[in-house]
């Protein structure tokens, strides 16, 4: 074993990892990356299909966004925003608020709060909206709502939100109460009204919005009793960790306008969705709805740097004003607060995003991805195909007519992305679903390579 592999097996604890597992073998030791490839110590080279956990959009070692951070670096690094402005950050929070304030929107988002990461940015939605509903004098206990399956990160307020029993069950006695609402998982229909057709498995002809009228009466008997509902936190168009779970068109609409008549504010998490991922600038645009919170991280930089931003609107951000002596500052920051190295590649990153090059590759990309992924239906276990935007995941099961999962210790999620990699193509399952999430500069040769291997990797660990 080469000496960092050494030094990782000692010393580090990996994230949503089962170290035990982890410590058995060598791993792979990234030193470089270029575009939409990595390679290792070893020099082998990879494709990395999914954005480096979702983060990564126009690829690795990108001589536009490395040459701003340098521009950046020879000024200065970092300095506190405490008491501080800088360059960098204002210039990226004025295009922020003009990137999320297309055409003319039904509320303007026009404050941007700066911090680390995608927990952070929903932690500062959650704090800025529970405040916000106290001083508008609406309750004194706020109540916020999420839906099934929903992920919004890993610290204590955003797993608040969160309805993943695997990950948030075992600290459920540290969070504060949310309820929960059904989540559309058009595949597994509670209510058992999907007929997914192969070639768009969104169409489904006996759907009559039982999920959305679930959603209507869960919030209206809440108000009869007397205690109603302040804020829904939702991941627009698509739910990420739960499994690559997209919703029908005109679902987020619905949801938009029953928080609408119930006085509910909208705290939309586009951690995962914003930045072009699933077409648009911003998932939630797509349905027409302008939340009254936007929570962005992840590609914000590019994947460059760990750095987020949650914006809201006036009215929040008034509510928060007031004299010295009121105490009415919003008492939250860290450290790193409006970095200027991450706020120099996060507007370098923007720049090539708004480019007409770039949008026009991306549009390529998403039609390839169709055509490419949806020759994966005849393979074992393939139960469902999913796609949105720049999205795309294949949902294994052990017996598609019945679509029941494989048994959990089998592990063939991660087995299939072991098998991948031995092929040269890097992603991340989650569970048993295999996303294909690739950077926008991705070759449509690279793109063929990734579906193609993933055909030979579902094969290998999966035919009887
Ligand atoms: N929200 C969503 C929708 C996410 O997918 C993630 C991370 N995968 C987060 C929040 C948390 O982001 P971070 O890991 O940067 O804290």
């Amino acid at each position: 074993m080469n000496r960092i592999a050494e030094l990782d097996h000692r010393y580090i604890w990996h994230p949503f990892t089962q170290m035990k597992d982890w410590l058995r073998e060598e791993p792979i030791v990234i030193i470089s990356g270029k575009d939409s490839t990595l390679e290792d110590i070893n020099g082998n080279i990879y494709l990395d299909a999914n954005s480096s956990i979702w983060t990564n959009i126009h690829g690795h070692n990108n001589p536009y966004i490395n040459d701003a951070v340098i521009k950046q670096l020879n000024k200065i690094a970092h300095s506190s925003a405490l008491g501080l402005a800088n360059e960098p950050a204002s210039i990226l929070a004025s295009e922020l608020v003009s990137a999320a304030n297309p055409d003319t929107p039904s509320k303007r988002l026009e404050k941007v709060f700066f911090s680390d990461n995608g927990s952070t940015a929903l932690e500062v939605a959650i704090k800025l909206a529970y405040e916000f509903i106290r001083r508008a004098g609406k309750t004194e206990s706020p109540r916020f709502l999420s839906f099934q399956g929903a992920y919004h990160g890993d610290t204590i307020g955003a797993v608040s939100v969160g309805h993943i029993d695997l990950f948030h069950k075992a600290y459920s006695g540290l969070l504060f109460k949310t309820d929960t609402l059904p989540a559309p998982y058009c595949y597994r229909c509670k209510w058992n009204k999907a007929e997914p057709e192969r070639a768009d498995a969104r169409k489904y002809r006996r759907c009559n919005w039982e999920c959305i009228r679930q959603v209507h009466k869960q919030i209206t008997e809440q108000k009869e009793r007397g205690a109603p509902y302040s804020a829904i936190v939702y991941e627009p168009l698509i739910q990420g960790a739960a499994g690559m779970i997209p919703q029908p068109q005109h679902w987020l609409r619905q949801i938009a306008e029953i928080a609408d008549e119930n006085d509910i504010l909208l705290i939309a998490d586009e951690v995962f969705t914003g930045f072009g991922r699933t077409g648009a600038m911003f998932a939630s645009h797509r349905e027409d709805v302008q939340p009254d919170f936007m929570a962005l991280a992840k590609a914000m930089t590019s994947g460059y740097m760990p750095m987020a931003a949650t914006l809201t609107t006036k009215p929040v951000f008034n509510a928060f004003l007031g004299e010295y002596e009121e105490f009415k500052s919003f008492f939250h920051g860290h450290s790193f607060t409006a970095n200027q190295l991450g706020s120099s590649a996060a507007l370098a990153s923007l720049q090539l995003l708004h480019s007409h090059e770039c949008t026009r590759q991306r549009q390529r990309l998403i039609s390839l991805m169709a055509e490419e992924i949806d020759g994966l239906w005849n393979l074992p276990a393939v139960g469902d195909i999913r796609r949105e935007g720049l999205i795309a995941a294949v949902e294994l099961v052990a017996n598609p007519s019945t679509k029941e999962p494989f048994p959990y210790e089998q592990q063939i999620g991660l087995r299939v992305c072991k098998a991948l990699a031995r092929r040269g193509v890097l992603t991340r399952n989650v569970g048993d679903v295999i996303p294909v999430i690739p950077p926008y500069c991705t070759t449509d040769a690279q793109l063929r390579k990734m579906i193609a291997v993933l055909a030979d990797a579902v094969q290998e660990v999966c035919a009887v």
